[in-house]
């Protein structure tokens, strides 16, 4: 037995580590046993979002909702398998929405060298997965409690970050990385550097109690402190 692939964030909230613990999913449980399942990984993913499922408990049945972050590879990929397993749509923030269902990928940020290089390179071929709901900022989502969705835009047009109310369990999404400590999503692969900096400026108004990232572990102490402090270093 390797480590676990899920860790508790709250009760009835777990982030799937997918890539170690460097790219994550998250699973909602409400007290009726519904699952809720944020972001898929890669496409290789897939299965492992499934076998999370088993480890907290839950079947294929007792998924009710898909949600995704955004659209990229790293955390749309895995969608196809798990709507496939679960007979369920994906849900997703309704700028982001033409990319998952077509499998194509928004133009990245070209204001760098480097990222108008990024440019030229073939896209990774992802496949198209049916949307069920296009979702839209401040949204309450029915899930686990209350599932509010907080557009972020920037790394791609729809990305969302999503606070979990009654937990105060905030997803950032690729918003703002926590790998080696809190940084941004690399510029040339973001759709817009510059609106990501200035967007992620909204999670330091929320409520929360843990700071969970698509990228690096959570933040159980002070996180919007660590939120905070981070932002106004790049003012
Ligand atoms: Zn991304």
């Amino acid at each position: 037995m390797g480590r676990p692939l899920t860790v508790g964030l709250a009760p009835g909230v777990w982030r799937i580590r997918l890539i170690g613990d460097y790219t994550n999913g998250f699973a909602f449980r409400d007290d009726d046993g519904q699952v809720t399942l944020l972001d898929m990984g890669i496409a290789r993913s897939g299965p492992r979002v499934m076998r999370a499922l088993e480890e907290i408990g839950a079947g294929p049945g007792d998924v009710t909702r898909l949600l995704l972050t955004h659209c990229h590879p790293d955390h749309a990929g895995g969608t196809a398998h798990v709507a496939e397993a679960t007979g369920r749509a994906v849900d997703v923030h309704a700028d982001d929405a033409a990319y998952v269902r077509d499998g194509t990928q928004p133009l990245n940020d070209g204001s760098s060298r480097l990222g108008r290089l990024f440019r030229r390179l073939p896209q990774p071929a992802m496949p198209g997965v049916p949307i069920g709901e296009e979702l839209h900022d401040g949204q309450l989502l029915d899930v686990a409690g209350g599932l509010r969705v907080v557009h972020t835009p920037g790394h791609s047009p729809g990305h969302a970050s999503y606070l979990h109310e009654p937990t105060g369990v905030l997803v950032t999404g690729d918003a703002i990385f926590n790998v080696l400590g809190l940084r941004w999503p690399l510029r040339m692969l973001c759709s817009d550097f510059a609106m990501t900096q200035r967007t992620a400026h909204r999670l330091a108004e929320l409520d929360y109690r843990v700071a969970a990232f698509t990228h690096g572990p959570e933040i159980r102490e002070r996180p919007r402190e660590a939120i905070r402090r981070f932002l106004a270093r790049q003012d």
